[in-house]
């Protein structure tokens, strides 16, 4: 069968459609990147928020009507949530809710693949991510969260937490090596919890991939800033464990903290980045605040201010409030209006564009590894290749269209900022 693969969302639906695309090419199916060619279409939809629903229901009507002669295979949040009304949805053929979705691609072959005989065996000594011009590989730990935080529908959508078997994780990240991959980002619900339920941690899995792993950068996705085990930060002495974390504050204010059920007050949280400050040189440590939670009064917002601006990140992503419906937070009272959020929102992007460009000045002079990833043409005969540092400091550089840079580790010496732009202009060393 020819499947095309969408997904809307988060890291960790894009790592499933990695492990969907690597077991479909196993049992030479092809995956393909034009959905209006494909005999089954998979769309991992998303539900964080109203919005991100509003999404998931568009995409999958346009799925459907580029192509009506498909297959519509509909997973992820939404599907879980509503699971009744997709099944219902025009053109829906197969619904898989998150509890099953680690066996969709079985499900799929045995719905659909009967009276298809397989095209070609997928030739595995090169990555289906580099079809879908990707240069790294999510990785999915774990899914699902013990906690309850009061705005979150995702640990509702996807329950319990359960973690993957090391073994398994390791396995997948030494043939991810061989087939050409040179950078994996960990991901999960609660990626802190892994291990919680199979006697392992995220401590020992890290371990294992720095030791029976030849992978040569190795990142996390956001990691919620509790659950970490001990002596976490001494890992990171080995320098194939990328000094970056998205450690999510969500708020400055203890008494938001608290509206949000959060499991981390202000001082836990900024001894944490302390501790991985005084431990790695240029560690870089970007977060998600929430402006406008209910019951937010100008004194817990003028915190969060301050505390922001006293921690200091690398990068901020900054949401406005919105509500939720299944969530606590929706029946809160207090609720903020939109007016107030949209200046509280420009005042937090100004300090988090202040704090972006002094983290990204002090790196300026340093010579650092770049993993080369995108190209884009830059005018006659040049390109300019995009990349990241290993403290995920975003960096380009124009250059010769005979120089091929594409998935290539290189040094490169970082020479000025763009603040408009937020990126770093580097110059490489062949
Ligand atoms: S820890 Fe994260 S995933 Fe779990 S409930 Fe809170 S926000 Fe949601």
């Amino acid at each position: 069968m020819k499947i095309h693969l969408k997904a809307l969302g988060c890291r960790l639906n894009e790592a499933e459609l990695e492990q969907w695309s690597s077991a479909f090419s196993r049992e030479g199916h092809r995956v393909i990147k034009d959905a209006s060619e494909a005999d089954v279409v998979v769309l991992n939809t998303c539900a964080v928020t109203t919005e991100a629903t509003k999404k998931s229901r568009k995409l999958m009507n346009r799925l459907h009507r580029e192509n009506p002669q498909s297959k519509l295979v509909v997973s992820g949040c939404y599907a879980t949530l509503e699971e009744e009304e997709v099944a219902t949805r025009l053109g829906v053929d197969l619904v898989v809710n998150n509890h099953h979705k680690d066996a969709l691609p079985q499900k799929v072959m045995e719905a659909f693949s009967a009276n298809t005989m397989p095209l070609i065996a997928m030739d595995s000594d090169e990555s289906s991510l580099f079809q879908r011009g990707k240069q790294r590989a999510f990785i999915k730990i774990q899914d699902g969260c013990r906690y309850r935080c009061t705005y979150c529908i995702v640990t509702v959508a996807r329950g319990e937490e359960r973690s993957r078997a090391l073994a398994d994780i390791v396995d997948e990240v030494n043939i991810l090596h061989q087939q050409g991959i040179q950078e994996i980002v960990l991901t999960g619900v609660h990626v802190g919890g892994y291990g919680s339920d199979n006697d392992s941690s995220l401590f020992l899995l890290v371990k294992a991939l720095l030791d029976d792993t030849d992978m040569p950068r190795i990142r996390f996705a956001s990691v919620e800033p509790w659950d970490l085990p001990e002596s976490f930060f001494s890992l990171f002495e080995n320098h194939r464990l990328m000094p970056h974390m998205h450690l999510p504050l969500q708020s400055g204010a203890d008494s938001v903290l608290r509206r949000m059920s959060r499991r981390c007050k202000i001082a836990d949280f900024s001894n944490l980045v302390r501790q991985a400050r005084n431990a790695i040189p240029d560690f870089n440590v970007t977060t998600d605040i929430i402006v406008g939670f209910p019951g937010e009064t100008e004194k817990e917002w003028q915190q969060s201010l301050e505390t922001v601006e006293a921690i200091g990140f690398g990068h901020i992503h900054i949401f406005s409030y919105s509500s939720r419906e299944g969530t606590k937070a929706a029946g809160l009272s207090n609720q903020i209006n939109n007016d107030v959020k949209k200046s509280r929102s420009q005042e937090m992007h100004l300090l988090a564009a202040k704090l972006k460009t002094s983290f990204h000045q002090a790196q300026l002079n340093n010579t650092v590894e770049v993993l080369w990833e995108s190209q884009k043409t830059a005018g006659e005969g040049q390109v300019r290749y995009s990349g990241y540092t290993p403290n995920f400091c975003k960096v380009e550089t124009i250059v010769s269209n005979t120089v091929l840079l594409e998935s290539q580790i290189k040094k490169a010496q970082l020479i000025d900022f763009s603040e408009n732009r937020g990126i770093l202009k580097v110059i490489y060393s062949l």
